[in-house]
């Protein structure tokens, strides 16, 4: 007898692929007996958290036989303070893609649509899918947010549209104009998520890029997500945070896991966001890593996608996948971004200057040897 629990699938997950992660540097290491990687893959911080929340976590003190402190009141109190709004604003998560996931879980069923660009974060996807709601994808224009397009496909049915800004893989943003504008022009009753994961640095890569944590009293339908997985240098240990108006917030504390964040990253997460100077030097860090990176390849007669996150796209004007494998024989992992329908282009994570200055290397290397 063959047995085949595939058929058992909930409607839009048989058609769903697993998320595919980046190479870790410990399988290309194992896979290619290299010893040294370097991983620019994934977008994390290589500088890693404040030395303030090593020594918190190092300190210990924890009684780990306990449960965290299910509402996160703490972390909570002290993200309320920095943005200035109130604790019932706020929603914690297991990094921001439990957040996205909770607010479609808490507001979208099966009957609705959920409006979100083609290429965008793949974290959208599983989330529409996953509640067997309808998906309407809408195609970039010039690899960027249709946001006209996106408006014209409202319907009695939305109930939800995600906005990644800047976009990932390409970097691409909504500058503040045009997201009022959006904002403005949306329904009521359509939930905008704006996911500012690399809010941090885009901020100081863009003069007139939107914190929209300032439109919440405007859009009461507006749900802002950030995270501590990227410019915090936190991405291990899953941190993530929506900020909404209460009513939202209180619907997606009631979906999300009692106790989804745990101690260790709820202190992580309060002793990261305390340390400015720290969250400083990783964006200063991230800013000349990105005079650097574009730099180069402008020397190289290259196109790239500008961006102001820590990642950067660019072009090899033919199929990239050689480029990216011979490169991670030279010891630096990149990205593909083939499956984001960009078969020509990779993308790389801004690191330390060393790693920036590794990755460079490799490329000319890669690039002299045809
Ligand atoms: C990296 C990233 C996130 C962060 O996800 P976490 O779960 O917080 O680690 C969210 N959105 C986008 C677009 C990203 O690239």
């Amino acid at each position: 007898m063959t047995t085949n629990l595939t058929r058992l699938a909930a409607p839009g997950i048989a058609s769903l692929p697993a998320y595919k992660p980046g190479k870790s540097a410990e399988e290309v290491q194992r896979e290619l007996g290299l010893t040294n990687v370097i991983k620019l893959a994934s977008n994390e911080n290589s500088l890693g958290p404040s030395k303030k929340v090593q020594e918190a976590l190092a300190s210990g003190g924890f009684d780990l036989c306990r449960y965290p402190d299910g509402s996160g009141i703490s972390l909570k109190r002290a993200l309320g303070e920095y943005h200035g709004v109130g604790i019932e604003q706020i929603t914690l998560g297991n990094g921001s893609n439990d957040v996205l996931e909770l607010i479609a879980r808490s507001i979208v069923t099966s009957a609705h649509e959920v409006i979100y660009s083609e290429n965008a974060f793949i974290v959208y996807h599983l989330a529409t899918h996953s509640i067997g709601a309808t998906p309407v994808v809408i195609p970039t224009r010039d690899h960027k947010h249709d946001l006209a397009a996106m408006l014209d496909a409202v319907t009695g049915r939305t109930r939800l549209i995600f906005l990644d800004n800047p976009g990932n893989p390409t970097g691409g943003w909504i500058d503040k104009n045009r997201l009022l504008s959006f904002l403005a022009a949306v329904p009521e009753d359509v939930v905008v998520v704006v996911d500012e994961a690399y809010y941090e640095y885009a901020a100081s890569l863009c003069a007139d890029y939107p914190n929209s944590i300032g439109f919440l009293a405007d859009f009461p339908n507006l749900v802002t997500t950030r995270t501590f997985s990227k410019a915090y240098g936190l991405a291990g240990l899953r941190v993530g945070y929506a900020v909404s108006h209460p009513d939202l917030a209180d619907l997606m504390n009631r979906v999300r896991q009692p106790f989804n964040v745990n101690s260790l990253a709820l202190l992580a997460a309060e002793v990261a966001l305390e340390d400015q100077e720290h969250l400083r030097r990783c964006v200063a860090m991230n800013d000349q890593g990105m005079q650097t990176l574009t730099a180069a390849f402008a020397g190289l007669g290259m196109e790239w996608f500008e961006s102001i996150a820590n990642f950067v796209s660019f072009d090899l004007e033919r199929p990239a996948d050689p480029v990216y494998q011979a490169i991670m024989r030279e010891g630096v992992v990149v990205r593909s971004i083939a499956e984001y329908g960009l078969p020509n282009h990779l993308r790389v994570t801004i690191g330390q200057e060393h790693e920036n200055a590794a990755f460079l290397d490799a490329l000319n290397k890669v690039l002299a040897a045809g």
